[in-house]
């Protein structure tokens, strides 16, 4: 497990080009979600780092199972996240409205990708 881990660590400084440091703190941050949804404007705007190497480092957790990938719904029309949480993209019903507004919503622009922080991340 610690040998996973140095390795994720040298991975995600190859990769992003942040110093070690950065890296150990952006991990930190995420280990405090356990059990709960992170969004990645939220990494992306506490370490003001850009949206690229945020999805570089969630990806790089997804593939060692520290996160998985939900899906949860937002409406434009009056800005609202809905409360239900997909696993998949399969999952979401095709005629999906606004519980809020009854606007119909188009899966494909208004399904927003989060993450799950797994309860053996750390
Ligand atoms: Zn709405």
């Amino acid at each position: 497990m610690l040998d996973q881990l140095l390795m994720l660590q040298n991975k995600l400084i190859q990769d992003s080009g942040f110093e070690e440091k950065l890296i150990n703190e952006i991990l930190e941050f995420i280990k405090s979600f356990k059990g709960t949804l992170l969004y990645p404007r939220v990494i992306k705007r506490k370490f003001r780092i850009d949206m690229k190497n945020t999805y570089i480092i969630l990806n790089e957790l997804v593939k060692n199972d520290l996160l998985t990938i939900a899906y949860e719904i937002y409406c434009s029309e009056c800005d609202k996240f809905q409360n239900d949480i997909y696993d998949s993209l399969n999952e979401i019903p095709k005629n999906i409205c606004c519980e809020y507004c009854g606007k119909d919503i188009d899966i494909m622009k208004d399904a927003i990708v989060v993450f799950k922080v797994k309860n053996n991340a750390g």
